[in-house]
Protein backbone atom coordinates (compact mmCIF):
# COMPACT_ATOMS: atom_id res chain seq x y z
CA UNK A 1 0.00 0.00 0.00
CA UNK A 2 3.02 2.27 -0.13
CA UNK A 3 2.06 3.24 -3.96
CA UNK A 4 -1.69 4.59 -3.38
CA UNK A 5 -2.73 6.60 -6.63
CA UNK A 6 -2.36 10.42 -6.08
CA UNK A 7 -5.27 12.25 -5.00
CA UNK A 8 -6.41 14.36 -8.26
CA UNK A 9 -5.35 17.84 -8.38
CA UNK A 10 -8.17 20.04 -8.06
CA UNK A 11 -8.46 23.88 -9.25
CA UNK A 12 -10.16 25.43 -5.98
CA UNK A 13 -13.41 27.37 -6.73
CA UNK A 14 -13.45 31.18 -5.98
CA UNK A 15 -15.39 30.74 -2.52
CA UNK A 16 -12.72 28.54 -1.11
CA UNK A 17 -9.78 30.68 -2.53
CA UNK A 18 -11.23 33.64 -0.60
CA UNK A 19 -11.52 31.59 2.79
CA UNK A 20 -8.28 30.65 3.11
CA UNK A 21 -6.95 34.07 1.62
CA UNK A 22 -8.77 35.65 4.16
CA UNK A 23 -7.11 33.87 6.91
CA UNK A 24 -4.04 35.61 6.07
CA UNK A 25 -5.54 38.85 5.72
CA UNK A 26 -8.22 38.90 8.40
CA UNK A 27 -6.29 37.90 11.99
CA UNK A 28 -9.17 39.42 13.94
CA UNK A 29 -11.46 42.49 14.35
CA UNK A 30 -8.82 44.78 14.49
CA UNK A 31 -7.23 43.53 10.78
CA UNK A 32 -10.30 44.07 9.47
CA UNK A 33 -10.52 47.71 10.60
CA UNK A 34 -7.37 48.41 9.46
CA UNK A 35 -8.02 47.11 5.91
CA UNK A 36 -11.19 49.09 5.95
CA UNK A 37 -10.16 52.28 7.38
CA UNK A 38 -6.68 52.49 5.31
CA UNK A 39 -9.12 52.34 2.27
CA UNK A 40 -11.27 55.10 3.22
CA UNK A 41 -7.92 56.93 3.96
CA UNK A 42 -7.27 55.95 -0.35
CA UNK A 43 -10.22 57.35 -0.74
CA UNK A 44 -9.25 60.91 0.33
CA UNK A 45 -11.57 60.62 2.88
CA UNK A 46 -11.67 63.81 5.19
CA UNK A 47 -13.85 61.83 8.01
CA UNK A 48 -13.51 58.40 8.68
CA UNK A 49 -16.32 56.84 11.49
CA UNK A 50 -15.68 53.48 12.82
CA UNK A 51 -18.48 51.83 14.89
CA UNK A 52 -18.37 48.34 16.15
CA UNK A 53 -20.48 45.94 18.54
CA UNK A 54 -19.37 43.13 20.51
CA UNK A 55 -15.65 44.06 19.84
CA UNK A 56 -16.29 44.14 16.11
CA UNK A 57 -17.32 40.22 16.20
CA UNK A 58 -20.73 41.07 15.97
CA UNK A 59 -20.52 44.67 13.43
CA UNK A 60 -17.80 46.50 12.21
CA UNK A 61 -19.40 49.71 9.97
CA UNK A 62 -16.39 51.87 8.43
CA UNK A 63 -18.45 55.28 6.78
CA UNK A 64 -16.24 57.81 4.73
CA UNK A 65 -17.04 60.64 2.94
CA UNK A 66 -14.02 59.91 -0.09
CA UNK A 67 -14.72 59.61 -3.32
CA UNK A 68 -16.82 56.30 -3.26
CA UNK A 69 -17.53 53.26 -5.51
CA UNK A 70 -19.08 53.64 -9.04
CA UNK A 71 -21.94 51.70 -9.11
CA UNK A 72 -20.33 49.21 -12.33
CA UNK A 73 -17.80 48.69 -10.63
CA UNK A 74 -19.47 47.90 -6.92
CA UNK A 75 -19.22 43.76 -8.35
CA UNK A 76 -15.64 44.28 -8.90
CA UNK A 77 -14.48 45.62 -5.32
CA UNK A 78 -15.63 42.41 -4.34
CA UNK A 79 -13.78 40.32 -6.74
CA UNK A 80 -10.36 38.61 -6.11
CA UNK A 81 -7.12 41.02 -7.09
CA UNK A 82 -9.35 43.66 -8.62
CA UNK A 83 -7.91 46.56 -7.62
CA UNK A 84 -8.56 50.46 -8.54
CA UNK A 85 -5.08 51.50 -7.04
CA UNK A 86 -2.14 50.07 -9.11
CA UNK A 87 -2.42 48.82 -13.05
CA UNK A 88 -0.27 45.78 -12.32
CA UNK A 89 2.85 47.49 -14.76
CA UNK A 90 4.81 49.01 -11.74
CA UNK A 91 4.64 47.26 -8.47
CA UNK A 92 7.68 48.99 -7.37
CA UNK A 93 6.10 52.55 -7.38
CA UNK A 94 2.95 52.37 -5.03
CA UNK A 95 1.55 55.43 -3.29
CA UNK A 96 -1.10 54.07 -1.82
CA UNK A 97 -2.31 51.72 0.92
CA UNK A 98 -4.05 49.34 -0.93
CA UNK A 99 -3.07 47.25 -4.35
CA UNK A 100 -3.82 43.80 -3.91
CA UNK A 101 -6.98 43.86 -4.23
CA UNK A 102 -7.66 41.50 -1.52
CA UNK A 103 -9.22 43.21 1.29
CA UNK A 104 -13.21 43.36 0.55
CA UNK A 105 -13.23 39.38 -1.21
CA UNK A 106 -11.36 38.25 2.12
CA UNK A 107 -14.10 39.75 4.32
CA UNK A 108 -16.76 39.10 2.17
CA UNK A 109 -15.42 35.68 2.64
CA UNK A 110 -15.81 35.30 6.61
CA UNK A 111 -18.36 37.40 7.05
CA UNK A 112 -21.34 38.96 5.93
CA UNK A 113 -20.81 42.20 3.97
CA UNK A 114 -22.39 44.88 2.53
CA UNK A 115 -20.89 47.99 0.58
CA UNK A 116 -23.10 51.19 0.22
CA UNK A 117 -21.42 53.67 -2.05
CA UNK A 118 -22.29 57.09 -3.85
CA UNK A 119 -19.34 57.60 -6.56
CA UNK A 120 -18.53 61.86 -6.37
CA UNK A 121 -20.79 62.97 -8.93
CA UNK A 122 -23.15 60.19 -9.20
CA UNK A 123 -27.07 60.27 -8.85
CA UNK A 124 -27.65 58.08 -6.98
CA UNK A 125 -26.26 55.16 -4.59
CA UNK A 126 -26.20 51.62 -4.73
CA UNK A 127 -25.50 48.60 -2.62
CA UNK A 128 -23.66 45.24 -2.93
CA UNK A 129 -23.93 42.16 -0.28
CA UNK A 130 -21.72 38.60 -0.51
CA UNK A 131 -22.52 36.35 2.21
CA UNK A 132 -21.02 32.81 1.85
CA UNK A 133 -18.95 33.76 -1.27
CA UNK A 134 -22.13 34.58 -3.07
CA UNK A 135 -22.26 38.34 -4.11
CA UNK A 136 -25.94 39.56 -5.17
CA UNK A 137 -25.81 42.39 -7.91
CA UNK A 138 -26.06 45.95 -6.76
CA UNK A 139 -29.12 47.49 -5.73
CA UNK A 140 -30.25 50.73 -5.23
CA UNK A 141 -29.77 52.47 -1.94
CA UNK A 142 -29.76 55.48 0.05
CA UNK A 143 -26.39 57.62 1.10
CA UNK A 144 -25.32 61.33 0.26
CA UNK A 145 -21.49 60.53 -0.41
CA UNK A 146 -18.53 58.52 0.64
CA UNK A 147 -18.67 54.61 1.36
CA UNK A 148 -19.83 52.38 4.09
CA UNK A 149 -18.31 48.97 4.51
CA UNK A 150 -20.55 46.83 7.17
CA UNK A 151 -18.86 43.78 8.07
CA UNK A 152 -21.47 41.24 10.51
CA UNK A 153 -20.45 38.37 12.25
CA UNK A 154 -17.36 38.02 11.48
CA UNK A 155 -16.21 34.39 10.97
CA UNK A 156 -19.06 32.80 11.72
CA UNK A 157 -18.64 30.70 9.16
CA UNK A 158 -15.57 29.59 10.37
CA UNK A 159 -16.31 28.55 13.80
CA UNK A 160 -12.35 27.22 14.37
CA UNK A 161 -11.22 31.41 13.91
CA UNK A 162 -14.28 32.44 16.29
CA UNK A 163 -12.87 30.35 19.38
CA UNK A 164 -9.30 32.22 19.02
CA UNK A 165 -10.78 35.60 19.41
CA UNK A 166 -10.16 37.14 22.94
CA UNK A 167 -12.72 38.92 24.86
CA UNK A 168 -14.94 41.35 23.28
CA UNK A 169 -13.24 43.98 25.53
CA UNK A 170 -9.56 43.32 24.65
CA UNK A 171 -10.94 42.89 20.84
CA UNK A 172 -12.54 46.14 21.57
CA UNK A 173 -9.13 47.82 22.75
CA UNK A 174 -7.01 46.18 19.76
CA UNK A 175 -9.22 48.28 17.61
CA UNK A 176 -8.85 51.02 18.94
CA UNK A 177 -5.44 50.99 19.04
CA UNK A 178 -5.61 50.29 15.17
CA UNK A 179 -7.47 53.73 14.72
CA UNK A 180 -4.86 55.75 17.13
CA UNK A 181 -2.20 54.09 15.13
CA UNK A 182 -3.49 54.97 11.37
CA UNK A 183 -4.28 58.54 13.38
CA UNK A 184 -1.22 59.39 14.09
CA UNK A 185 0.01 59.71 10.62
CA UNK A 186 -3.24 61.70 9.28
CA UNK A 187 -3.66 64.45 11.13
CA UNK A 188 -5.61 66.39 8.88
CA UNK A 189 -8.26 63.11 9.06
CA UNK A 190 -10.94 63.23 11.27
CA UNK A 191 -11.44 59.88 13.27
CA UNK A 192 -14.52 58.85 15.38
CA UNK A 193 -14.97 54.94 17.02
CA UNK A 194 -18.06 54.24 18.92
CA UNK A 195 -19.15 51.22 20.66
CA UNK A 196 -22.61 50.04 20.15
CA UNK A 197 -23.70 48.36 23.03
CA UNK A 198 -28.03 47.83 23.82
CA UNK A 199 -28.88 49.96 21.60
CA UNK A 200 -26.57 52.85 22.97
CA UNK A 201 -23.74 54.68 21.42
CA UNK A 202 -20.50 55.72 23.44
CA UNK A 203 -17.74 57.53 21.55
CA UNK A 204 -14.54 55.52 22.22
CA UNK A 205 -12.34 57.67 20.47
CA UNK A 206 -12.47 61.51 19.28
CA UNK A 207 -9.98 62.44 16.65
CA UNK A 208 -11.14 65.94 15.24
CA UNK A 209 -9.22 67.11 12.05
CA UNK A 210 -6.16 69.14 13.02
CA UNK A 211 -5.70 72.22 10.67
CA UNK A 212 -2.59 74.61 11.17
CA UNK A 213 1.28 73.58 9.47
CA UNK A 214 2.34 70.12 9.51
CA UNK A 215 4.24 70.21 12.94
CA UNK A 216 1.47 71.98 14.88
CA UNK A 217 -1.28 69.76 13.50
CA UNK A 218 1.07 66.34 14.17
CA UNK A 219 1.39 67.75 17.59
CA UNK A 220 -1.60 68.75 18.50
CA UNK A 221 -2.85 64.74 17.12
CA UNK A 222 -0.18 63.21 19.22
CA UNK A 223 -0.93 65.17 22.34
CA UNK A 224 -4.24 63.55 21.93
CA UNK A 225 -3.46 59.91 21.47
CA UNK A 226 -0.49 59.96 23.42
CA UNK A 227 -1.48 62.51 26.36
CA UNK A 228 -0.31 66.56 26.74
CA UNK A 229 2.58 65.40 28.34
CA UNK A 230 4.32 63.30 25.49
CA UNK A 231 3.72 66.63 23.74
CA UNK A 232 5.27 68.77 25.72
CA UNK A 233 8.46 66.99 26.47
CA UNK A 234 8.94 66.01 22.59
CA UNK A 235 11.02 67.92 20.13
CA UNK A 236 10.02 68.15 16.38
CA UNK A 237 12.15 65.78 14.18
CA UNK A 238 13.70 67.07 10.81
CA UNK A 239 15.64 66.02 8.50
CA UNK A 240 16.83 64.39 5.23
CA UNK A 241 19.40 62.43 3.55
CA UNK A 242 19.66 61.12 -0.49
CA UNK A 243 16.07 61.29 -0.74
CA UNK A 244 14.95 60.16 2.61
CA UNK A 245 12.91 62.10 5.13
CA UNK A 246 12.95 61.74 8.30
CA UNK A 247 10.03 63.86 10.35
CA UNK A 248 8.07 63.21 14.15
CA UNK A 249 8.70 63.76 17.45
CA UNK A 250 10.90 62.66 19.87
CA UNK A 251 10.75 62.84 23.16
CA UNK A 252 13.35 64.03 25.61
CA UNK A 253 15.27 61.63 27.61
CA UNK A 254 13.60 62.61 30.89
CA UNK A 255 10.33 61.35 29.31
CA UNK A 256 12.08 57.68 29.09
CA UNK A 257 9.79 55.00 29.85
CA UNK A 258 10.02 51.34 31.25
CA UNK A 259 9.77 49.80 27.76
CA UNK A 260 9.74 50.48 23.92
CA UNK A 261 5.80 50.86 23.56
CA UNK A 262 5.43 54.17 23.17
CA UNK A 263 7.67 53.75 19.95
CA UNK A 264 5.85 54.32 16.64
CA UNK A 265 7.08 53.82 13.70
CA UNK A 266 5.92 54.88 9.84
CA UNK A 267 7.42 53.83 6.69
CA UNK A 268 5.66 56.31 3.63
CA UNK A 269 2.33 56.38 6.27
CA UNK A 270 2.01 53.08 6.92
CA UNK A 271 2.84 51.97 10.60
CA UNK A 272 5.35 49.06 10.51
CA UNK A 273 7.47 47.27 13.11
CA UNK A 274 10.73 47.40 12.61
CA UNK A 275 14.28 46.47 13.61
CA UNK A 276 16.10 48.61 11.68
CA UNK A 277 14.44 51.20 12.91
CA UNK A 278 13.90 50.43 16.70
CA UNK A 279 17.45 49.69 16.38
CA UNK A 280 18.23 53.14 14.70
CA UNK A 281 16.24 54.92 17.23
CA UNK A 282 17.84 52.83 20.40
CA UNK A 283 21.18 53.84 18.98
CA UNK A 284 20.53 57.77 18.96
CA UNK A 285 20.04 57.54 22.48
CA UNK A 286 22.44 55.15 23.45
CA UNK A 287 24.53 57.88 25.59
CA UNK A 288 21.70 59.98 27.13
CA UNK A 289 19.75 57.06 28.21
CA UNK A 290 20.66 54.89 31.10
CA UNK A 291 19.62 50.70 30.53
CA UNK A 292 16.21 49.48 30.63
CA UNK A 293 15.08 52.99 29.74
CA UNK A 294 13.23 53.33 26.41
CA UNK A 295 12.83 56.60 23.93
CA UNK A 296 9.24 57.69 23.11
CA UNK A 297 9.48 58.20 19.55
CA UNK A 298 7.03 58.85 17.03
CA UNK A 299 9.07 59.00 13.71
CA UNK A 300 7.79 58.95 9.90
CA UNK A 301 10.36 58.04 7.55
CA UNK A 302 9.40 59.12 4.01
CA UNK A 303 11.27 58.15 1.14
CA UNK A 304 10.56 56.87 -2.93
CA UNK A 305 8.28 54.06 -2.86
CA UNK A 306 10.79 52.26 -5.09
CA UNK A 307 13.24 52.59 -2.48
CA UNK A 308 11.30 50.32 -0.33
CA UNK A 309 9.76 47.00 -0.31
CA UNK A 310 6.39 46.94 1.34
CA UNK A 311 5.39 43.90 -0.64
CA UNK A 312 6.32 41.44 2.00
CA UNK A 313 3.25 40.18 3.34
CA UNK A 314 -0.33 41.88 3.51
CA UNK A 315 -0.81 41.72 7.20
CA UNK A 316 2.66 41.92 8.44
CA UNK A 317 4.18 45.35 9.16
CA UNK A 318 7.62 44.55 7.93
CA UNK A 319 8.80 46.70 5.28
CA UNK A 320 12.56 46.19 3.08
CA UNK A 321 14.57 49.45 2.70
CA UNK A 322 16.86 49.02 -0.32
CA UNK A 323 19.61 51.20 1.20
CA UNK A 324 19.05 50.79 4.88
CA UNK A 325 22.40 52.15 5.36
CA UNK A 326 21.08 55.82 4.56
CA UNK A 327 17.92 55.23 6.55
CA UNK A 328 19.39 54.28 9.69
CA UNK A 329 22.05 56.96 9.07
CA UNK A 330 19.35 59.45 8.75
CA UNK A 331 17.63 58.26 11.81
CA UNK A 332 20.78 58.50 14.46
CA UNK A 333 22.09 61.52 13.07
CA UNK A 334 18.59 63.21 12.72
CA UNK A 335 17.38 62.35 16.36
CA UNK A 336 20.79 62.92 17.80
CA UNK A 337 21.19 66.55 16.51
CA UNK A 338 17.55 67.26 17.95
CA UNK A 339 18.64 65.88 20.90
CA UNK A 340 21.92 67.88 20.75
CA UNK A 341 20.44 71.38 19.59
CA UNK A 342 17.57 71.33 22.71
CA UNK A 343 19.91 70.25 25.12
CA UNK A 344 21.86 73.53 24.32
CA UNK A 345 18.76 75.46 24.20
CA UNK A 346 17.89 74.44 27.26
CA UNK A 347 21.34 75.02 28.64
CA UNK A 348 21.89 78.51 27.72
CA UNK A 349 18.18 79.21 28.53
CA UNK A 350 19.33 78.12 32.40
CA UNK A 351 22.67 80.42 32.03
CA UNK A 352 21.13 83.32 29.84
P1 LIG B 1 -7.16 47.35 -2.47
O1 LIG B 1 -7.33 48.34 -1.36
O2 LIG B 1 -5.91 46.56 -2.35
O3 LIG B 1 -7.34 47.95 -3.83
P2 LIG B 1 -9.64 46.20 -1.45
O4 LIG B 1 -10.20 44.82 -1.53
O5 LIG B 1 -9.38 46.74 -0.10
O6 LIG B 1 -8.32 46.23 -2.33
O7 LIG B 1 -10.63 47.17 -2.21
C1 LIG B 1 -10.94 46.91 -3.58
C2 LIG B 1 -11.30 48.18 -4.31
O8 LIG B 1 -12.55 48.68 -3.82
C3 LIG B 1 -10.31 49.32 -4.13
O9 LIG B 1 -9.24 49.25 -5.05
C4 LIG B 1 -11.19 50.55 -4.34
O10 LIG B 1 -11.31 50.83 -5.72
C5 LIG B 1 -12.54 50.10 -3.84
N1 LIG B 1 -12.79 50.58 -2.45
C6 LIG B 1 -12.73 49.83 -1.32
N2 LIG B 1 -13.04 50.58 -0.24
C7 LIG B 1 -13.30 51.82 -0.69
C8 LIG B 1 -13.69 53.07 -0.05
N3 LIG B 1 -13.88 53.15 1.27
N4 LIG B 1 -13.88 54.14 -0.86
C9 LIG B 1 -13.70 54.07 -2.20
N5 LIG B 1 -13.35 52.94 -2.85
C10 LIG B 1 -13.15 51.82 -2.10
MG1 LIG C 1 -7.66 47.85 0.62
Amino acid sequence: DRNISPAPIRQLDEAAINRIAAGEVVERPASAVKELVENAIDAGAARIAVDIAEGGKVLIRVTDDGHGIAEADLPLALARHATSKIDGTDLLNIHSFGFRGEALPSLGAVGRLTVTSRAAGAAAAAAISVEGGAIAPPRPAALTRGTVVELRDLFYATPARLKFLRSTRAEAQAIADTIRRLAMAEPGIGFTLRDLRDGDARTVLRLDAETGDLFDAMRARLSRILGAEFAENAIPLEAEREGVRLTGYAALPTYARGSSQAQYLFVNGRPVRDKLLSGALRAAYMDVLPSGRYPAAVLFVDLPPVEVDVNVHPAKAEVRFRDAGTVRGLIVSGLRHALAAEGHRASSTVSG
